[in-house]
């Protein structure tokens, strides 16, 4: 199946990341958001950090530009996606926006364009029930900070074709990424993994084994991970973490994946992590 242009919905962190490693690969991009400000400002983001690929020598000014033209931008969905053979859903996590995008988009798209989604955790065979094509439905996960990271989880719901796993696989290797593929279940592989290993290192701090820098400081020396998982976690977002919890808690019906009263406490209180600047630790600003 030939893919030559793709959409992108949602210019946030992850939908700018996309477009940006979708058009260095030639790929002609849409780019839509809602929002007609998160459309400029995930172009900004594009070019900064072309920029510092430019900078380090990872591409060239020509491969910038080039790229950079081959992007083009929308607020309206319906004009944004008409032509695509492939669309890349990265609006924001809820389960109500994602459903009624996969509606319309069955609607107004060509009917033989690919839908994937790169949600953390929603199901990927109740998007497809939104559509009147559930085996051209697919997840494609990337992770954050797109350009630098290899891998894409490629996530087939309970209808999803081979050839439509093919295609997206196709498009990995195009982007130079690892896709791997998983099953559709709660957390998929990475996010089932990774956050019950935050969730039990805030039960430690909760009861009181050691202190977040201790705990942080256990798993990088000993475990030789780059980053503690109270750290990660406030990068993260201490919200999007429990949420993550309660997608592996309610859709397994299993204990193990309680999550932890202290998380709960914090996301109470509006302790959120870097965004907010204050987490399990404190941040002198916010990121950009
Ligand atoms: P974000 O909040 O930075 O961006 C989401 C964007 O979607 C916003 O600009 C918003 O205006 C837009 N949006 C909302 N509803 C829309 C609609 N109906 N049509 C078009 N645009 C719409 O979020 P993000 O961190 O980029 O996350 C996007 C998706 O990627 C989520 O599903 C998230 O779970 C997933 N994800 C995030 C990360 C991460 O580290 N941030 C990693 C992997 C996957």
């Amino acid at each position: 199946m030939e893919i030559n242009s793709l959409a992108v919905i949602g210019a946030g962190t992850m939908g700018n990341g996309i477009a940006h490693v979708l058009a260095l690969a030639k790929f002609n991009v849409g780019l839509i958001d809602v929002r007609r400000d998160a459309v400029e400002r995930g172009m900004g983001y594009i070019r900064h950090n072309m920029d510092r690929q430019l900078n380090r020598g990872i591409i060239t000014e020509a491969q910038k530009s080039e790229a950079l033209a081959r992007i083009s931008q929308s607020t309206s969905l319906e004009s944004g996606v008409r032509d695509a053979d492939f669309i890349i859903e990265a609006a924001t996590e809820n389960l109500k926006v994602k459903r009624d995008l996969f509606h319309t988009l069955s609607d107004v798209t060509k009917p033989s364009a690919i839908l994937a989604s790169n949600t953390s955790s929603i199901s990927i065979t109740d998007l497809a029930a939104s559509t009147s094509r559930p085996d051209k439905v697919i997840g494609m996960h990337f992770f954050n900070p797109v350009p630098v990271m290899k891998l894409i989880e490629i996530v087939k719901g309970i209808a999803t074709s081979a050839e439509t796993y093919e295609a997206v696989r196709n498009v990995a290797y195009k982007l130079d990424k690892v896709p791997v593929e998983v099953q559709d279940y709660p957390g998929f592989v990475s996010n089932r993994i990774l956050m019950p290993m935050i969730n039990e290192a805030v039960f430690c701090v909760m009861e009181g084994v050691a202190s977040a820098e201790s705990v942080d400081t256990i798993m990088k020396l000993g475990m030789n991970h780059p980053m503690g998982p109270l750290a990660l976690a406030d990068l993260i977002g201490l919200d999007v973490c429990l949420d993550i919890m309660n997608v592996l808690f309610h859709g397994t019906g299993d204990s193990k994946y309680r999550p932890c009263p202290l998380l709960k406490k914090m996301v109470a209180a509006g302790y959120l992590g870097r965004k907010v600047g204050r987490g399990f630790y404190t941040y002198d600003s916010k990121p950009s």
